[in-house]
């Protein structure tokens, strides 16, 4: 690993900022601690940030309660308005979001700008939907009453993130957050603390009131997260990351009942069926495994190919796959990037070496790509992939694809729904009723039919069993941040 320092030059260099943000101002951490971001494509230095912990975190979150009744007591137009300016400064500064998250992250700049729009979307759509959050009125059950609903915020937001969409988790809670007269407070992983401090800048920028939106950056996660989830201001965490962690922050936000929101992670089966067109699902199984170099919870985890074109598909797949260009994601034609840390490069090695070991046979890729940098994981295609290894079983996160072979459509279906998860799936297939009978079967929260990018601000993103509860986006995203209240008039004559 290199340790030099990367100069960062920025359109607007008062989008890279090092303190975290509470209360409408830049603080530092009240222990005076840092910690350093670097470069995942070359272990670069990028710059020391303020390093928060608990005490910091109760000062976001006594920010946000005290900002909560006037952001509250704006019209719905007024919200809409500042998240409006907010999505316009997003949208101008695309270009520098862009790089920094490629700096942090490690994903292609065109990736990063493509995430950019994608983040500011969500911002986008929910101002919309911040006029359209109705209440109803019900036939009533007596005469001399009349029966109502109405929606109110949910109050002070807590939002943990993770670091493979650094914008675009957050705009999907901060969006719909605030539309519905939330405050909130973020925490965004130490991994990719830069974007979210831009984030925060371009809010200011637009005028969004002070302790509207507080950022904690920290490396100490379980100490911030413990304010997050005990504080009993804070009535709803909405988290995306891990399905352990979400797991943890469930049982912590029990304590006080708080609302929770979870998208955690995913094992997304790839189905091809026979009937399939075999081109398109090459073009699809390419855009979903390999973008962020197969670090996205949607992500197909496993491909499940029909024994009649297994061997068509795995050819195919393998020479495009073989073409592909892996480096620092600022080098054009880029196409797969490193991965967030050793770690994570050290769990896609040991799943694709097990599997050898028990039988799977390398395509092409196989093994880390050392000659471009320690982070870097050669995009790999491996057959004979069965449903005892673990591979099958883990969200791999590293650009590998494991073939399945199944024979009938029972067999596939089975094979989809043998995991705690359900996030995304996909399938490809022709035949109009397989294509009803295999999408009501799967048990997932999203299914692509014929489709290997699905997710968009306009449709509902979530997952059942293990991949977590709730929905982000969609006119359905706005439900995670209103209570509904039930008024009942009496006495009338
Ligand atoms: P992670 O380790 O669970 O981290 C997610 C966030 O939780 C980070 O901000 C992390 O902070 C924080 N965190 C970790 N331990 C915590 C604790 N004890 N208390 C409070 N916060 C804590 O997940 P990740 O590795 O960043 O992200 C990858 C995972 O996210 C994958 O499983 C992926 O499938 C899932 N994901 C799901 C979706 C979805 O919409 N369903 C979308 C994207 C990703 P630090 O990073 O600072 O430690």
């Amino acid at each position: 690993m290199q340790t030099s320092q990367t100069a960062i030059n920025l359109n607007n260099q008062n989008l890279f900022k090092q303190a975290s943000y509470i209360n409408g101002e830049w603080v530092n951490a009240q222990s005076g601690k840092t910690f350093a971001v670097t470069n995942p494509a070359n272990g670069a230095f990028l710059t020391q940030v303020a390093d928060l912990g608990a005490n910091d975190t109760q000062a976001a979150v006594e920010a946000a309660e005290n900002a909560l009744a006037s952001w509250q007591d704006k019209t719905a137009k007024e919200r809409a308005l500042l998240l409006r300016r907010w999505n316009q400064l997003i949208l101008d500064n695309q270009d520098d979001l862009a790089m920094l998250m490629t700096l942090e992250q490690g994903k292609p700049l065109a990736e990063a700008k493509g995430e950019v729009l994608y983040g500011a979307s969500f911002i986008d759509w929910f101002a919309d939907e911040a006029r359209r959050i109705y209440g109803d009125t019900i036939p009533t059950f007596a005469k001399d009453r009349r029966v109502m609903t109405i929606k109110q915020a949910v109050g002070v937001v807590a939002a943990v993130t993770p670091w493979n969409f650094p914008i675009a988790m957050i705009t999907r809670k901060v969006g719909p957050a605030l539309a519905a007269g939330c405050t909130i407070v973020i925490k965004p992983s130490d991994e990719t603390p830069l974007c979210a401090l831009a984030l925060a800048e371009l809010a200011h920028q637009a005028g969004i009131p002070a302790g509207v939106i507080n950022v904690v950056v920290g490396k100490s996660a379980a100490d911030i997260g413990s304010v997050l989830t005990g504080h009993p201001s804070v009535r709803k965490l909405s988290f995306t990351g891990s399905t352990p962690v979400g797991k943890l922050l469930l049982s912590q936000c029990a304590q006080t009942v708080k609302r929770t929101s979870m998208e955690l992670g995913g094992n997304a089966p790839f189905i091809v069926f026979d009937d399939a067109d075999i081109d398109a699902a090459i073009e699809g199984a390419i855009a979903s495994k390999y973008r962020n170099a197969g670090q996205t919870c949607v992500c197909a985890n496993r491909m499940l190919i029909q024994d009649g074109i297994y061997d068509e598909f795995a050819a195919k797949l393998t020479a495009r796959v073989a073409e592909m260009k892996t480096g620092d994601g600022l080098t054009a034609g880029v196409s797969i990037g490193p991965l967030i840390n050793q770690a994570a490069v050290n769990k896609v090695e040991e799943l694709v070496n097990a599997a050898v070991v028990q039988g799977a046979k390398v395509l092409t890729g196989g093994d880390k790509a050392s000659q471009i940098g320690a982070q870097f994981y050669q995009p790999t295609v491996l057959s004979n992939v069965t449903e005892d290894m673990d591979i099958f079983h883990n969200e791999i996160f590293g650009p590998v694809a494991p073939l399945f072979r199944f024979k009938t459509e029972e067999e596939a279906v089975r094979m989809a729904n043998n995991t705690p998860f359900g996030l995304a799936s996909y399938f490809y297939s022709q035949n109009l009723s397989r294509i009803w009978r295999v999408a009501e079967a799967l048990e997932y929260g999203m299914v692509g039919i014929n489709e290997g990018i699905i997710s968009s601000e306009v449709a509902p993103f979530g997952g059942v069993k293990e991949s977590g509860s709730g929905r982000e986006g969609s006119k359905y995203g706005i439900d995670e941040y209103v209570e509904t209240k039930y008024l009942c008039m009496g006495g009338l004559s």
